[in-house]
């Protein structure tokens, strides 16, 4: 049982993750959804890495903000995430893959959501947002399991 916890944030850092979570929204491509995300990305080397989401004609090659920061990041060999601050028009939640995505860099991760306004909607660990995940734990779990039996 992996029992790390969750970073804890100084106001400092919150305030400079939200902040840089709501300009990155201004640089949101969203001609089709007009729904602009930003995203603010804080690794383990405390570099921040800000996204916006990109969408494209064909919807299948868009990008959500999050995973925008997230690669940003790992192009430039960051791959501990500790926390995510997320900005959209009603403070909504990371989809889906993007909590996969987020998962796999950062189980640990706190993740806040903050409207335009900048107005907390949530605050807390990923693993509340991704109960009972599959990363790369269970991947090398299972395959150390195969390689026993
Ligand atoms: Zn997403």
């Amino acid at each position: 049982m992996d029992t790390q916890k969750t970073i804890t944030l100084t106001g400092e850092q919150r305030h400079h993750l939200i902040d840089t979570a709501l300009t990155s929204r201004l640089a949101a491509y969203v001609p089709y959804s007009h729904y602009p995300v930003g995203a603010a990305l804080l690794t383990a080397s405390g570099t921040v890495y800000s996204g916006c989401n990109i969408e494209i004609a064909s919807y299948g090659a868009t990008s959500c903000a999050e995973r925008t920061a997230a690669f940003k990041a790992v192009s430039e060999g960051d791959r501990v995430f500790e926390a995510v601050a997320v900005a959209t028009s009603n403070g909504a939640a990371p989809c889906g893959i993007c909590r996969q995505v987020l998962n796999e860099f950062g189980p640990h991760m706190l993740v806040i959501m903050v409207d335009d306004h900048g107005s907390l909607t949530w605050e807390g660990p990923l693993s509340d947002l991704l109960p009972f995940s599959f990363g790369p734990q269970q991947l090398a779990e299972g395959q150390q399991q195969a390689a026993e039996s």
